[in-house]
């Protein structure tokens, strides 16, 4: 049993757990019960709304402040700094604390290594060929280490950056435990492609295909602010200064006929898995380096296989012609898609049971914290203890 005390940064952007969407809050909904099932204390350092069990919180806003995220710079970057400001001083007041676990995307790094105190694991979840002009020159003062979420992902880092990180843990999902003992539902007609509807998410590839293969696709997901069809519709042409709004109109709706092809919204909890569950494949048209996954690891445990482009951490999270295929073009996807029905979901599921669970990140982590605790000398950069 661990005696650690973890401040974990969950950042003021969504509730943990978030209601449906929400990549990161839902990995820290995963770790934080596994964290405590091992002994680890965990201050929660999140907004008011989270409804995670945790030894203590810091609450920084009353509900989460996602929809800030949509403004212009100079509207919405207060919002980090004054998390951040937060959970700083927070962190003065509580030398109980042994390690911070930060999951803050620029804000969290850059205030965390100016101060003094417990290390810090800072979780690089995004795509780490952005920010250049901090991850090129970071200084993490022996102090502050970095984890990626894929192998793929710490390869793209400025080596700076890379310098500091001491490994990657691969996402996890609640729905790995025992996903090879759950008895799955039977397959529907459709496909699904869940996640923000994005260009870099690559939904108009997927809605294009859909009428050349034939088959039934629906698209789950926001599409910026938006999280329900009528609103959407309710906001008429002031949506489009939204850049997802604008690739949805452009890009994806033309292919959107109510049909084949349908956008449902965003879909939470039981109707989430279901509609995952039943789909005969994710899809994955990638427009970039995917990072860690959230989706494709799901949709492994729920017992569905993975169609995508081979890009980003998708390599490392299927294996091919076992619980997916994945494809170097349009055509190439397009076949894989149709093949997908040969492969088995009880496949996808052990996969995922063995290699995804919140088990094994929390022992992994456990292990990463006390490795910078002890800032032993198999630290990237040799750090001195003290
Ligand atoms: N998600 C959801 N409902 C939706 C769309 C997405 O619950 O309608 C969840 C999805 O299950 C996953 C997360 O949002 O847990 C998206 O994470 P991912 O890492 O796939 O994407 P990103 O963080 O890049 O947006």
């Amino acid at each position: 049993m661990s005696t650690l005390t973890v401040l974990m940064n969950a950042g003021p952007w969504l509730p943990v757990p978030p209601n449906g969407y929400g990549g990161i809050e839902n990995v820290i909904a995963a770790l934080v019960p596994e964290l405590r099932r091992r002994g680890v204390r965990v201050v929660l350092a999140t907004v008011g709304t989270s409804t995670l069990a945790a030894e203590d919180r810091i609450v920084t806003f009353d509900d989460g402040q996602f929809a800030q995220l949509q403004r212009p710079y100079n509207r919405a970057a207060g919002v980090a700094a004054a998390h951040m400001h937060q959970v700083a001083r927070e962190l003065q007041r509580r030398p109980e604390i042994d390690v911070v676990h930060d999951n803050v995307e620029v804000w969290g790094p850059v205030v965390l290594s100016a101060g003094t105190g417990a290390p810090v694991l800072h979780t690089l979840h995004w795509d780490l060929a952005k920010h250049p002009a901090l991850y090129s020159g970071f200084d993490g003062g022996g102090r502050v280490f970095v984890n990626g979420v894929s192998a793929s992902q710490l390869a793209r880092a400025p080596a700076a950056l890379r310098a500091h990180s001491v490994g990657h843990v691969y996402l996890a999902t609640p729905l790995a435990t025992d996903a090879d003992q759950r008895v799955r539902p039977p397959k529907g007609d459709h496909s699904v492609v869940l996640g923000r509807i994005s260009a870099l998410k690559g939904q108009h590839l997927a809605a294009r295909l859909a009428h050349r293969v034939g088959r039934r696709l629906v698209l789950a997901g926001p599409i910026g602010p938006y999280h329900r069809p009528e609103d959407l519709v309710a906001s008429g042409d002031a949506a489009l200064s939204n850049p997802d709004v604008r690739y949805w109109r452009e890009s994806v709706e033309p292919f959107v006929d109510g049909e084949l092809v349908r956008w449902v919204g965003t879909v939470a909890g039981a109707e989430r898995d279901e509609l995952v569950a039943t789909a005969r494949a994710m899809l994955f048209p990638l427009r970039w380096e995917e990072p860690g996954g959230t989706a494709a690891v799901e949709s492994l445990a729920l017992g569905t296989p993975v169609i995508g482009l081979r890009r980003g951490c998708l390599p490392e999270l299927i294996e091919p012609g076992v619980t997916g295929l994945l494809a170097d073009d349009e055509d190439g996807f397009a076949e894989a898609w149709r093949l997908a029905d040969r492969l088995s979901p009880a496949d996808c599921a052990a996969s995922a049971a063995q290699r995804f669970t919140p088990s094994r990140a929390a022992d992994e982590y456990v292990a990463l914290y006390h490795r910078i605790l002890t800032r032993g000398a198999d630290l990237p950069g040799n750090a001195p203890a003290g």
